[in-house]
């Protein structure tokens, strides 16, 4: 007795081997009736027995491909078909969204056997790929997901590959972007004004040129790297001239986990982190008898490390046999580059060769970036083997909803439904072209979900150029978001939390409600709204966004204010590098409040103890100061400075001045920078645990949640954590970044909620 059975199958379900997967489970079920793709998932009719559907989706259930996430499996009854065999049906054409796009997945074991096997047709192929492994995100042009949607459909099959495709047991059935030597793309080399370097083998001359001390540009998935010898100091301090970035650590690929423990401490969690199918850039502790130059990440233990994702990635660093610099090929400020003549037009003056090939990126999509922290897998930068992997959200969104996101490390998100997608990482919107970047990488997701959002959602920073592009949208509601609320939201929907939560938000900056600069912020949060409950004691910023590089004018401030505008500025060294002229103007500055605006931020305590301890006057980069700071801290170190809080107004205030005075102390009796750091860590630790505890005597005990760029600091991460847990179910941040690469998705939830409440954001 035949019955019938219809599966709607719910997920990342296509480009990942799924329907073949199911043809084969069909087969073995001895079932008849067919599978197809269409823009919502995929579905299945099976026809047959009822046990042998009965063990047909138990199979589905319980035996999905590793790449395949099922979110959802619908059962229903339909009328048995007389149909004689099981069939994969073409692709339904486009429907209302699709929302099943996989992430660009790193090779497999099996491909990367093929070329390393001689005897294979596949040896040294560069472009191997299979149903389990290859480009997707970063091909797709349209859906559904088929190689005519793709950077492919210009690369006709040949005979061999063709016969794959269509072969259901083959590994390489209807693996969209499958291709070999014969078919596929091809690599070639090109001088640095364009022209094509004939040889007969651009991979092996390639590796030469980087065993002798170029710098190769290298296309790869989302977009080009700059390569060159790890080990090798001299081309490393030319790179940095050469891409003028001075200090900023730059990535190293190792060409496997053997490799990568020569050249770092790993632990276990790490280990798994950096072999994962996303293959992130993992921070990790640098050995100090790493063979790597010290120019690759100077004055820093903490080095940031990545294995090969592409069968490319896996024969250079073979071959080359040596770890290689692979960082993101842009101009500081600009995306990465990711068209051949648009990186020979930007990368001419700073490679000496590049390596390009002839299957064009759809879709730039940086390396993300990971660590672990306090024990836990944490993404920083969530974007290439991440993105699009939908985010499941607890509620559904009323209406579609674009976040803008922040201004620094942006990344943007679109929510449909009970689904979130946070688009690729875009970095700092400081650049026209940064900024076109952003707007074609949402018109490419609108695409590929097909949907207009109704809601807009941005920063509350008027100046921003993502609160200006919301506005000029047009077609859209328009809601500002305040920026550590938004913080809160995003770690809240990662742990399905609807508040109220005690959100401790810690960062550099962001656009209070009040038109100051926050970021030391305790917050009672709920998804449309929020109370702020404490803050750190301003600081004046000297200058204001100079004051952001020039950190020594935050030290004087915050020595200015510690000592009622007696700065001990004889005590220390970093004020003699500063000529008289300038101190007096800051001074000035700070005694008489001009350009001097007032900012909350727990990042600019860490630059400003970081400069005074650390005799450093600059920072080059975000974060460069804190994060020196941090990775000097003797961890065994228990004592910590004083504080006070001040709890007479509507807002605690967290006084750190006593902390500074200490500081100074510490520092005229030659204490070590590395005790300093360490009791400058517990002194934010033990005043964060004060403040919780006296704010719970009024509010309850509801559950704290940790975010904001700070808490991608281990030490105080795993500090709060070990100081607040045993009274307060605490929260840290995994698969969304704490810093600002993750704000997208709680200005999401508060915008929905404010549109559904019509609640007012603050009070
Ligand atoms: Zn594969
Ligand atoms: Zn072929
Ligand atoms: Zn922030």
């Amino acid at each position: 007795m035949s019955e019938g059975c219809r599966i709607e199958v719910r997920g990342t379900v296509q480009g990942v081997g799924f329907r073949p997967w199911v043809y084969r489970l069909a087969r073995r079920a001895g079932l008849a009736g067919r599978v197809w793709n269409h823009s919502e998932g995929v579905t299945i009719e099976a026809f047959g027995g009822a046990g042998s559907l009965e063990s047909f989706v138990q199979w589905l259930r319980d035996d999905t491909p590793a790449s395949a996430r099922i979110r959802e499996l619908r059962l229903s009854k339909i009328p048995p078909e007389l149909a004689e065999d099981f069939v994969i049906e073409p692709s339904e054409g486009v429907g209302a969204r699709a929302l099943s796009i996989p992430p660009d997945l790193a090779t497999c074991n099996k491909c990367e056997e093929e070329v390393l096997d001689p005897n294979d047709r596949r040896y040294r192929y560069p472009f191997t790929n299979c149903t389990e492994c290859g480009p997707r995100f970063t091909i797709t042009t349209d859906i559904p997901y088929d190689r005519s949607a793709t950077t492919m459909h210009d690369f006709a099959l040949c005979p061999s590959c063709e016969r794959e495709f269509h072969d259901v047991m083959d590994r390489r059935f209807h693996a969209q972007p499958n291709a070999c030597p014969e078919c596929g793309p091809k690599l070639s080399l090109c001088e640095p004004d364009g022209t094509e370097t004939i040889c007969d083998d651009p991979l092996a001359t390639a590796v030469g040129l980087l065993r002798g001390g170029a710098i190769v540009a290298i296309k790869g998935l989302g977009g080009f790297h700059l390569a060159c010898d790890a080990s090798d100091a001299p081309v490393v301090r030319k790179l940095r001239a050469r891409k003028h970035r001075d200090e900023k650590p730059f990535a190293v690929m190792a060409r496997d986990l053997a490799v990568a423990r020569s050249l770092a401490n790993l632990t276990t969690e790490e280990e798994l982190l950096l072999s994962s199918q996303e293959r992130p850039i993992v921070l990790v502790e640098r050995r100090p008898d790493a063979p790597l130059a010290a120019e690759v990440a100077p004055e820093s233990p903490v080095l940031g490390l990545f294995l090969p994702y592409t069968p490319l990635h896996h024969l250079l660093l073979r071959e080359v046999d040596r770890p290689l610099v692979m960082t993101s090929a842009n101009i500081a400020g600009e995306p990465i580059c990711k068209d051949n003549a648009e990186a020979i037009a930007r990368l001419g003056g700073i490679a000496d060769v590049l390596l390009v090939h002839d299957r064009d990126i759809a879709m730039r999509c940086d390396d993300s970036v990971a660590r672990v922290i306090a024990g836990k897998a944490t993404v920083m930068r969530r974007s290439r083997g991440f993105v699009p992997r939908p985010f499941q959200l607890k509620e559904s969104v009323d209406r579609p909803v674009l976040a803008c996101g922040a201004h620094l490390k942006n990344t943007f998100c679109i929510a449909v439904e009970d689904t979130a997608y946070f688009g690729p990482h875009i970095g700092d919107l400081e650049t026209l072209a940064a900024m076109e970047f952003f707007e074609e990488a949402v018109d490419r997701m609108q695409t590929i979900l097909s949907v207009e959002p109704e809601v807009v959602t941005h920063d509350l920073h008027p100046g921003y150029l993502s609160t200006r592009y919301a506005k000029a949208r047009g077609g859209a509601e328009t809601i500002g978001v305040q920026h550590h609320h938004a913080h809160v939201v995003s770690a809240m929907a990662e742990h399905g939390l609807r508040g109220p939560v005690l959100g401790i938000a810690y960062d550099g900056t962001g656009y209070g409600n009040d038109g100051t600069a926050w970021g030391g912020e305790l917050l009672l949060c709920f998804t449309g709204h929020f109370r702020r409950l404490a803050t750190f004691r301003p600081i004046k910023l000297p200058g204001g966004n100079l004051a952001m590089r020039e950190v020594w004018r935050v030290a004087l401030s915050l020595l200015h204010d510690a000592f009622s505008g007696d700065a001990p500025i004889d005590e220390f060294p970093l004020f003699q590098r500063i000529p008289d002229e300038s101190i007096r103007v800051v001074t000035q500055m700070i005694d008489r409040h001009l350009n001097a605006p007032q900012a909350h931020g727990v990042g600019r305590y860490f630059d400003a103890v970081g400069a005074l301890v650390l005799n450093r006057p600059d920072s080059t980069f975000e974060g460069q100061v804190a994060v020196a700071l941090n990775v000097i801290a003797d961890v065994t170190e228990r004592a910590s400075y004083p504080f006070e809080i001040d709890r007479t107004g509507a807002v605690e205030i967290i006084d750190l001045r006593p902390m500074v005075r200490a500081v100074v102390e510490d520092v005229m009796r030659g204490v070590a920078a590395s005790t300093i750091s360490a009791k400058f860590h517990n002194t934010l630790i033990g005043a964060t645990g004060a403040v919780v505890r006296g704010l719970a005597e009024v509010i309850g005990q509801p559950p704290v949640v940790l975010t904001g760029g700070v808490f991608q600091n281990p030490i105080l991460t795993q500090g709060v954590l070990a100081e607040l847990q045993n009274e307060f179910e605490c929260f840290t941040h995994s698969r969304v970044p704490p810093g600002d690469g993750g704000l997208a998705l709680g200005q999401v939830l508060i915008a929905n909620a404010i549109v559904a409440e019509g609640s007012t954001p603050c009070a």
